[in-house]
């Protein structure tokens, strides 16, 4: 069993939006093909994978580093015990040899690309959906096979207005999400309390909507927008300030009682042990949004989930950032708590299955092989580009 090619290429995600940090209109995803040797109804079978969404494709990474790394290894350097599949904890190693620690971000984004193909190709192999094979090996073969989601959306726009918002957000309602998701903070907090109130309206219950400042606020700032934000009651309070400023967590935590949600910007286990050693958050409410896809991938994400249980946090907690179907696959199959979704943004990288729709804001998992990214006809066809 062998890996026969390894292909990645960007591809552009460009778009008119923005939150209040960054817009997108450079915006890429890197995409991964990797070809095996393994014969399937006369095709050899392939793991697809692309590195979620917010932080550009990492191409130099994959083709300077992990790719040569990964084709030059021993054939059973990347087979499990019994030889019958690959095994993406070795390839992990492989693709991390000679890499100091630290510094994560581009290159845990490479990484996570690659680790996603990794893990589609394994479920191929055993013909099974992602989440099977997961619970399977994790959870004694308890699938949830209905995963929480919300819809996340209400991003700026050229000439986007209250009227549009709502347009916005009632489509997301009416298709069977239960909450939503608006960006804040890249407007004036008047305006912002409009938008909130706007959205409130439609779902009826605060509870209902949860807000996204994507990492802009200082702390002052972050806590003068809490006390404006508190009497509302929101689903939570996401990236208020810096990802990295742990100390500076503590003290939002401190004033704001409701939930607060950070991660989707830490990119290993370690950066996550240090939000939860020293941000303040609270294991009885607040949410974790660390993404697979940009952190290294799902390898990494087990350890994650294995410090979190450590220090007394339920993976139900968790909720990544993305939106895509790997996280949803590891939803099912871990037992974590959700998984963010962009009905309307991100063009063929947001979203899940052509025929998957959620009811009541959950998703009834799809049995497709691997992480079904077959049965999503817009992002496979750019996959089969490679
Ligand atoms: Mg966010």
């Amino acid at each position: 069993m062998n890996i026969v090619s390894i292909k990645y290429g960007s591809e552009s995600i460009r778009s008119e939006i923005r939150n209040a940090v960054v817009d997108f209109s450079e915006m890429t995803a890197g995409i991964v093909a990797i070809e095996s040797d393994v014969i399937r109804n006369g095709k050899p079978l392939v793991g697809y994978g692309f590195t979620s969404n917010g932080r550009y494709a990492a191409t130099g990474i994959v083709k300077d580093r992990l790719v040569p790394r990964l084709m030059k290894a021993p054939e059973e350097s990347l087979l499990s015990p019994d030889g019958n599949n690959f095994d993406p904890f070795k390839a992990w190693e492989i693709m991390m040899r000679n890499e100091k620690p630290g510094g994560h971000g581009e290159r845990s984004v490479a990484v996570g690309s690659i680790d996603m193909a990794l893990w589609d190709l394994v479920a191929k192999i055993e013909d099974l959906p992602l989440y099977q094979v997961l619970a399977n090996r994790y959870r004694g073969g308890q699938v949830s096979r209905r995963v929480y989601v919300y819809a996340a959306g209400g991003y700026y726009y050229p000439g986007k207005d209250l009227e549009s918002l709502k347009d916005e957000i009632k489509g997301y309602l009416d298709s069977g999400y239960e909450t939503v998701k608006i960006k804040i903070g890249g407007a004036t907090l008047e305006e912002d309390r409009k938008r909130i109130e706007a959205v409130v309206e439609l779902t009826g219950d605060p509870g209902r909507l949860a807000v996204d400042a994507n990492g802009r606020f200082t702390v002052l700032e972050a806590i003068r927008w809490g006390k404006a934000l508190a009497p509302y009651g929101l689903k939570w309070y996401e990236e208020p300030i810096d990802p990295v400023d742990y100390a500076g967590h503590a003290e939002i935590a401190q004033m704001y009682d409701g939930p607060l949600a950070t991660g989707e910007n830490l990119f290993s286990t370690i950066d996550t042990r240090n939000l939860i050693r020293h941000g303040g958050l609270r294991a009885d409410r607040d949410y974790l949004q660390m993404d697979p896809a940009l952190s290294y991938g799902l390898v990494e994400y087990t350890r994650t989930l294995e410090m979190l249980s450590e220090h007394g946090w339920s993976r139900q907690r968790c909720i990544p950032h993305g939106g895509h179907q790997f996280a949803l696959h590891i939803a099912a199959g871990l037992g974590i708590g959700g998984n963010e979704s962009y009905p309307g943004v991100f063009g063929a990288f947001g979203g899940f299955g052509d025929d998957v729709q959620p009811e009541s804001g959950y998703i009834e998992m799809p049995d497709a092989p691997g992480i079904g990214i077959e049965t999503k006809s817009n992002l496979f066809e750019i996959l089969q580009k490679l």
